[in-house]
């Protein structure tokens, strides 16, 4: 049969039993000859005609979307009305999260840009779910997901491909007594919360917390997506005493490369299961729906907040190696998350978050450290004095009690008839549809606290301010959790570095909402190089006391070059084994993602067979 007329035949049975399709596809026939495989595009002679989209767009009950470009209004009158109120909206993450053609990142200087697919299934079941993937396996297309929409690495976007959008399945149910499918008599029911693929963390908190009483780890960002931060493992502000978000999935429904829905769990599927926890978004099938233990809530949470600057280089040194010591002998423990920051200007920034603390004793931690800085004020001043607050934990994500009670922590989504949870905290407010200059991540390993040691940590910071701003984020290091989380995250594909890593070091830095093409609107290529340029000098001086370091997928460099090491660690080969298992055809593809190195950067062409 010629390819082409094998093709046509193929497009012809879109939803084909998978044993029978997986043996007719493009894909599967031609890696199998060697011959290199190439995904097609919209005008190649094999690209889907209208009436097999049509035969789709049946099977997902017309959710079947052509995906137009925002940007239009843009390349049609950069100055006009229009698009200023496009590049306005932009500063949602609810108006782009509902958008099917948009990211929260709207790209990186010369690595990427968002790009909208040409089509997109806005899934609303698992059935959804599997009628796209066998769609794009059987016509052999680029295939991405997207669920909060936040990959800094740009994984959820491509020209030219099939786009699963995950947005409407955003149910959430509570579990008083939750046992896994499969784990009767093995496993204790436990109170935990179901999701489904598209809720984003925000609305996972209101309902767990504010409505629940009770706590689930996951992210800090409120906007991010549940399904993409457990994949990539994922951290939030309190983590240090909750430990990894994804160690707390107790279940996940995915559908595989082969459109078979799958249950994943300690119990069944259990490779599958370990992979999606911390093995990276996009690469072992699509999760359709996650279930995580809820813990219980302490009586508060709080935080810290205030900016120091030291009036000369060795004031700085003393100030960088008394707060490297303080953090030791004070932080180093289960109540404390979030970032002290080292800034070029000889100032230090603090952004700190405490669980299981009051007000008072959390005043009380800070009251030396506060006082030894005011005590040289020849050397030291608060450009922001030090502010400890607290708030009954199950306010904390409560959108009506912060709004009124904490108006400049929050922000609201303002379009008319917005729902009143959706808010995301003023710190993230920055990063909505920014583009990236560069982002680079390092584990720190604990051992840099250690007394003899922390001189080496001091200088290292010292010497990377000097170039860059560098922010130490403490809950993304597991270092000083408890034996049980620590086990748990060990349980997991995430690097196993995390686990000795007292804070994981990220050296970023990025500009307004930009695309390249719009006139007013393009990004600023020279700051972005030269960006870039002091971020790498900054880490290369951090890294010279944490050589082996490695960083978290979801916040790392996009030019990384080991980046199976960086990433996994010595779990690279299992994960690559559990891919192999479940996508061997490599029909999940994503930038730097498990199984990537056997494709182009693209993703459009195989460059090995399996
Ligand atoms: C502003 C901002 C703040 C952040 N804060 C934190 C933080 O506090 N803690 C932290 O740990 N990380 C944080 N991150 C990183 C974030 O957790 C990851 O980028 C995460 O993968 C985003 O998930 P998403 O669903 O929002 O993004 P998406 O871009 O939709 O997805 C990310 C990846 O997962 C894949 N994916 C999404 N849904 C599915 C699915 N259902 N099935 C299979 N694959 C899927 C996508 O294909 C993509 O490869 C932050 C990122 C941003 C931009």
């Amino acid at each position: 049969m010629n390819r082409r007329r094998f093709l046509k035949n193929a497009a012809a049975i879109p939803l084909l039993p998978i044993a029978v399709s997986q043996t007719l596809t493009t894909t599967a026939g031609r890696a199998a000859t060697g011959i290199p495989v190439r995904r097609v595009r919209p005008g190649d002679p094999s690209w889907p005609p209208e009436t097999e989209w049509n035969k789709l767009k049946q099977a997902v009950g017309g959710r079947l979307i052509e995906v137009e470009s925002p940007l239009v209004p843009c390349q049609n009158s950069p100055d006009g009305a229009a698009c200023a109120e496009f590049f306005r909206q932009l500063k949602n993450p609810y108006y782009i999260g509902d958008h099917p053609a948009l990211t929260q990142t709207s790209g990186w200087v010369d690595a990427w840009t968002s790009a909208p697919s040409v089509y997109a299934v806005a899934a609303k079941k698992a059935e959804d779910v599997v009628a796209a993937v066998q769609f794009a396996r059987v016509h052999n297309l680029r295939l991405v997901v997207k669920g909060g929409g936040h990959s800094y690495q740009g994984t959820s976007n491509s020209a030219d491909s099939l786009l699963i959008w995950t947005r409407a399945m955003n149910s959430i149910v509570l579990h008083d007594a939750f046992v896994a499918e499969g784990c009767a008599g093995k496993q204790a029911p436990q109170p935990a919360v179901s999701v489904g693929a598209g809720a984003i963390w925000m609305h996972t908190y209101d309902a767990v917390t504010t409505k629940g009483g009770r706590y689930v780890q996951g992210g800090g960002c409120a906007t991010v997506g549940v399904a993409g931060l457990i994949q990539s493992g994922g951290f939030g502000s309190f983590s240090k005493n909750y430990g990894l978000a994804a160690a707390g999935l107790l279940e996940a429904e995915v559908v595989t490369a082969d459109g078979a829905v799958r249950i994943a769990n300690a119990c069944t599927n259990p490779e599958l299961f370990w992979g999606i926890k911390g093995g990276g978004g996009g690469s072992l099938g699509v999760v359709t729906r996650l279930t995580l233990r809820t813990r219980e809530l302490p009586k508060h949470f709080g935080a810290v907040f205030g900016k120091i600057k030291a009036k000369s280089p060795a004031a700085f040194r003393n100030l960088t190696a008394r707060t490297v010591s303080f953090y030791h002998d004070q932080l180093f423990n289960r109540h404390w998350g979030e970032q002290i920051s080292f800034e070029p200007g000889n100032s230090i920034k603090i952004s700190m978050v405490f669980q299981g603390l009051n007000r008072q004793e959390a005043d009380n931690v800070w009251r030396p450290f506060q006082d030894w800085v005011a005590g040289a004020p020849q050397d030291f001043v608060f450009e922001e004095p030090v502010k400890v607050v607290d708030i009954p934990a199950r306010h904390f994500w409560d959108a009506s009690y912060m709004k009124k009670n904490h108006p400049d922590v929050v922000v609201a989504d303002d379009r008319p008839g917005a729902p009143e949870g959706n808010v995301l905290w003023a710190g993230d407010h920055g990063q909505a549809a920014f583009v990236l200059h560069g982002y680079r991540s390092a584990w720190l390993p604990a051992s840099l606290l250690q007394k003899g040691q922390q001189h080496r940590l001091v200088e290292a910071l010292v010497a990377s301010s000097r170039h860059r701003g560098v922010a130490l984020h403490f809950n993304k290091g597991l270092a000083g959790a408890s034996t049980e989380d620590l086990a748990a995250a060990k349980d997991t594909a995430m690097n196993p570095t995390v686990l000795d890593a007292f804070a994981l070091a990220i050296i970023a830095a990025g500009g307004p909402p930009s695309f390249p093409g719009i006139p007013g609107h393009e990004p600023d290529l020279i700051a972005a190089r030269r960006h870039a340029s002091e971020i790498n000098k900054a880490m290369d001086e951090l890294l010279k006391v944490a050589p082996a370091a490695g960083s978290y997928v979801s916040e790392s460099d996009f030019f990384e070059r080991s980046w199976q090491q960086s990433h996994w660690g010595s779990n690279y080969l299992r994960l690559a084994a559990a891919k192999r298992k479940y996508d061997p055809l490599g029909l999940f593809f994503v930038h730097h993602g498990v199984g990537s190195e056997e494709w182009s950067a693209d993703g459009f062409t195989r460059l090995t067979g399996p």
